[in-house]
């Protein structure tokens, strides 16, 4: 993949796939500027990446993120990553949890997708929105109520964002891992047994790679996919073929 001469911008890109697709678009040629909430991880990305510009804020706070965010400089390709995965069963679900996890994992792909397409639609240039869903946006675990319902708002949103910006040559969409075993995704084995007999329920009896859904993501962004829109690639390992 060649992105040079695009500016791309990642939220999440502290840890997890976050991070390897900021390395990966910025290996790719973009400049690429990362958001995300612990500093630490972002000086640390930009020592590995010299020319990542860092961004450090919390994208579950409206204000806060408008302050950061709000004088942009041109992003051609956006990627909407960062997320909490806040596991409650539904019958002891909390406000604070719900509404943490929905201004983290929706609001805040609605935010940060207005300020960035703003600014595309007054340069009058094409570009691509990538969401960074889940497939429990389709099918949900023990614990999932309110993660796998901001996934599968995510879902609604990816089509609702794909129809009105399609008209400015903007595409929208989304990627749907199964289990990835970043910091999130190890969560999953708090109950070893539970982790194992899932993997085994994947017709390709794995989890995805982080590398895996990077790949998804970079193509969805690229022109390799320029007739895609409003859509997502499930990264499950043939789980929802199951
Ligand atoms: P990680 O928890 O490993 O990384 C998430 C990154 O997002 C961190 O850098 C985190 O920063 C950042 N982030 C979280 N909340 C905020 C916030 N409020 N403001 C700014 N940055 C924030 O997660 P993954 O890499 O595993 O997940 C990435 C995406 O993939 C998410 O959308 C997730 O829902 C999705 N996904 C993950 C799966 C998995 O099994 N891992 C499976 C399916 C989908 P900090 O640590 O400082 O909070």
């Amino acid at each position: 993949m060649n992105f040079s001469g695009l500016s791309a911008l990642v939220t999440g890109a502290g840890k997890g796939i976050g991070r390897d697709t900021a390395k990966a678009l910025h290996a790719s040629g973009a400049k690429v500027v990362a958001v995300s909430r612990t500093n630490a991880d972002l000086v640390s990305l930009a020592k590995e990446c010299p020319g990542i510009e860092p961004v450090c804020v919390d994208l579950g706070d409206w204000e806060a993120t408008e302050k950061a965010l709000g004088r942009i400089g041109p992003v051609d390709l956006l990627v909407n990553n960062a997320a909490v995965a806040l596991m409650q069963p539904f019958i002891e679900s909390t406000k604070e949890v719900f509404d943490r996890s929905f201004n983290v994992n929706v609001r805040s792909v609605l935010q940060v997708s207005q300020m960035v397409a703003k600014g595309m639609i007054n340069r009058g240039v094409a570009g691509s929105i990538v969401n960074v869903s889940s497939m429990v946006a389709y099918v949900t675990f023990p614990g999932l109520a309110t993660y796998s319902s901001t996934k599968g708002a995510i879902t609604m949103l990816t089509k609702a964002m794909a129809m009105e910006l399609g008209p400015y040559k903007i595409r929208v969409n989304s990627v749907n891992p199964t289990v990835v075993l970043t910091d999130m995704g190890k969560k999953v084995y708090a109950d070893p047994d539970f982790a194992e007999k899932l993997k085994e329920r994947h017709p390709l009896r794995k989890f995805a790679e982080v590398e895996d859904v990077v790949n998804s993501i970079l193509f969805l962004l690229s022109d390799s996919s320029a007739s895609t829109s409003g859509s997502g690639i499930l990264v499950d390992a043939g789980y929802l073929a199951s």
